[in-house]
């Protein structure tokens, strides 16, 4: 430590005095001096002194109120104060160190003790301060210490706790992980260090999400959500997970400090209480809450796009027989079967639902924007779950068939779910009360017309064996006005109803798969025919045009049957034609070439009824082996006169030229219509303006007079 020389101050009205100590301590002191109490009172502020040396006896401000000034003013309060006396009486010694001074020095003054005796003093204070301050530093040190060591125990604590921890440096590596990172995910501390807690992903979130995750902790140094991780042993578990920068003071993100705990439990727990709430208990099917919401949806819907749907109340013919015989547990396995096979039988999108007992619901979403077709549709469905429930299920090792009751209401936008409820509740009332094992619409008009449908149907599957069906044919005519060619038409004769028209039994027997016997039977019917006119003069080079529906030119050996009856009946594959709408050639594009490309290899052609009706663009006509369009009659029926249907046949007329098809126009009825057909550049006519469909031997009349 360098030695100041310290600086004394000596006030003494006494200039002898006060010379003798100027000499005497000069050289070990800077000495200032003051010759009254006042001056030295200034000098102590102006220039505070290490020591004051002060005469007692002084005029005016004598020693004892200069000194009581010095320790009253803070400025100069600290600063030790010997006092110079003459009187060695103690009392003024006692009051001067009574005021507050440090020693004193008696008069006259023994230069040398004085001396002595203020060094000693100021080296004594100066060691006192020394340990002052060192004590003062070390408190601070033991002060900070304490709040260090704190702060670790707390880090510890929380370190420990049973959150799982990571700690990362701010490239994601992790750099420590604590004991419950390690029993929550499987990793050792060993394991997890060096890596990124990328291993962790469960692949349930999708890169965006991470994404979103670094942004916040990039702009807010925080992140908090919900996150799907997986554990070292494979197992998906949810987390609730915090992540916090730790931002350095010049703001550089020096870690990443990462806490989760473990929510599966919870997220379990949360699904269990909403299938407890939506879902039956014994079948895991919805129960009426939820379908009454999922019914709720389906009503909006409905309302957006103008289609039906349709609800069905279902229920177990005979339940309460199984219950009282063999048992709630027999009755209990018998619902979960049913619910199973049900719900097997309807598309994914589709309801079942159990509103409890043996009551099922289903419903179905957006069939049709048409009534009758849905009514159609939901009477296909409720006899497809009829049938697959009435296959034997086994119950605790028995044999049980089980028969359903079914009630049907569609719905439409402006229906209630309470309204539906009750509708669908009472057709199946009316199912049950009219004999069981049977569904009914709530609508008395669509019940009378599914009754209808249904006689037609049975009925149907007999027409065939009885003889019932016929092929009459009409005429197609160029514009020279010769016969060129006859298009099969079917005919039912039903013996109580006469004649009933294909557009009614065709789809049944599309629906029902009749079509597909009843087609082979047209088909070889057609063959013999053209077979037969080959003799004659007037019908050899008559081309015979077959309707074949999508059903039945979709089946594997569609190819093959044509292939057998032209081979069986020998007839000249030129003469035959068949007649193919949209809807068959927009499903299953490829095969459908596939199968048009081999049939027109044995040499038969292809036309498209009812063109302009369907969706069909023109690029993908382009690609089909067509010979013939043919003009639906809904746009001949127009002509001439309204302007878009005259549009439509002149484009249809335009695009077969451009596509080297001809082009037929069916339907027509007026010399009217012939003549615009013509004028625009169609070569042939179909319609009841040549001739009705004919049975074969009015035909064979017509096809003479004709000749003629
Ligand atoms: P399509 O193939 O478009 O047959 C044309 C329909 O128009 C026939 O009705 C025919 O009788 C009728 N028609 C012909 N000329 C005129 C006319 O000048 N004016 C009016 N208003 N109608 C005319 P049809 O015989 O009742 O057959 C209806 C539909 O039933 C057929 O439409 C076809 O889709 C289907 N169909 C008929 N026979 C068969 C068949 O053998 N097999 C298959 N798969 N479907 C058939
Ligand atoms: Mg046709
Ligand atoms: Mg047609």
């Amino acid at each position: 430590m360098t030695q100041q020389r310290l600086k004394l101050l000596a006030i003494d009205d006494t200039p002898t005095n006060l010379m003798m100590l100027g000499r005497a301590l000069a050289p070990d002191f800077d000495l200032q001096i003051a010759t009254s109490g006042a001056k030295g009172l200034e000098l102590a502020i102006e220039a505070p002194p290490d020591l004051i040396l002060l005469d007692v006896m002084m005029p005016e401000i004598d020693g004892f109120e200069t000194c009581r000034r010095l320790k009253a003013d803070p400025r100069s309060q600290a600063i030790p104060v010997f006092f110079l006396t003459a009187l060695s009486d103690g009392e003024s010694e006692a009051r001067g160190l009574a005021l507050g001074a440090a020693d004193y020095i008696t008069k006259p003054i023994n230069v040398a003790i004085a001396r002595q005796r203020i060094s000693n003093f100021l080296e004594r204070e100066g060691l006192r301060k020394e340990v002052e301050a060192q004590r003062d530093r070390l408190a601070t040190l033991v002060a900070e210490l304490e709040r260090a060591e704190g702060e670790l125990s707390i880090a510890a604590v929380a370190f420990a706790s049973q959150n799982g921890m990571v700690i990362t440096d701010p490239k994601g590596v992790i750099l420590r992980v604590n004991q419950s990172f390690t029993r929550l995910t499987g990793y050792s501390a060993a394991e997890a260090i060096g890596r990124t807690p990328a291993v962790l992903k469960s692949g349930r979130h999708d890169d965006p999400f991470y994404q979103r995750m670094w942004n916040s902790l990039v702009e807010k140094g925080y992140w908090q959500g919900e996150i799907w991780n997986k554990r070292k042993s494979g197992q998906i578990y949810a987390e609730l997970l915090t992540i916090t920068a730790i931002v350095a003071s010049g703001g550089i993100t020096t870690h990443y400090v990462a806490s989760f705990s473990d929510i599966t439990e919870d997220k379990q727990a949360e699904a269990e209480i909403h299938r407890l709430a939506y879902y039956d208990a014994l079948t895991r099917l919805p129960n009426r809450r939820l379908l009454q919401d999922r019914l709720g949806q389906a009503l909006a819907a409905a309302a957006r796009h103008g289609l039906y749907g349709a609800l069905f109340f279902i229920g177990l013919d005979n339940f309460k027989t199984l219950n009282d015989t063999r048992g709630h547990d027999v009755g209990d396995l018998l619902l979960v079967e049913v619910a199973q096979c049900l719900r097997a039988q309807v598309r994914e999108g589709d309801t079942v639902a159990r509103l409890g007992g043996d009551e099922f619901v289903l419903l179905l979403d957006g069939v049709s924007g048409n009534a009758d077709e849905a009514a159609a549709v939901a009477k296909e469905v409720g006899d497809k779950l009829r049938e697959a429930t009435s296959r034997p299920f086994s119950l605790d090792g028995q044999e049980y068939r089980c028969k359903l009751s079914i009630g049907v209401s569609l719905f439409a936008a402006l229906d209630t779910v309470e309204e539906l409820f009750k509708r669908a509740d009472l057709a199946l009332y009316q199912a049950k009360n009219a004999g069981r094992d049977r569904l009914r619409f709530f609508d008395p008009a669509m019940q009378a017309a599914m009754d209808l449908r249904g006689a037609l149907e049975s009925d149907l599957h007999q027409a065939l064996a009885l003889d019932q069906l016929r092929l009459h044919y009409q005429p197609q005519i160029d514009t020279a006005g010769r016969v060129i060619g006859v298009e099969a038409l079917l005919r039912w004769w039903h013996p109580q109803r006469g004649l009933v028209s294909p557009n009614e039994f065709v789809p049944l027997a599309e629906s029902t798969g009749l079509i597909l016997p009843i087609g082979r039977w047209i088909l070889e019917t057609s063959c013999v025919l053209i077979k037969n006119w080959e003799s004659d003069a007037c019908t050899r080079s008559l081309q015979v045009a077959v309707n074949v529906s999508a059903r039945q030119f979709r089946q594997a050996d569609f190819v093959e049957q044509v292939k057998r009856s032209l081979k069986a009946s020998g007839a000249n594959p030129a003469r035959l034609k068949l007649e193919l709408t949209e809807s068959v050639l927009l499903k299953n594009v490829e095969d459908t070439i596939a199968k048009m490309l081999a049939i027109k290899r044995l040499g038969v052609a292809f036309s498209l009824d009812d063109f302009g009706t369907g969706y069909s663009s023109l690029s993908y006509l382009a690609q089909l082996p067509l010979d013939q369009l043919k003009i639906d009659q809904s746009f001949v029926r127009k002509l001439p006169g309204a302007r878009k249907e005259e549009t439509i046949a002149r484009t249809i007329i335009t695009m077969g030229r451009e596509l080297d098809m001809n082009v037929i126009a069916e339907g027509v009825e007026s010399e009217a219509q012939r003549q615009f057909l013509e004028a625009h550049g169609c070569h042939a006519f179909q319609g009841y303006l040549f001739s009705r469909p004919l049975p074969v031997e009015h035909l064979t009349v017509f096809l003479q007079e004709a000749d003629r």
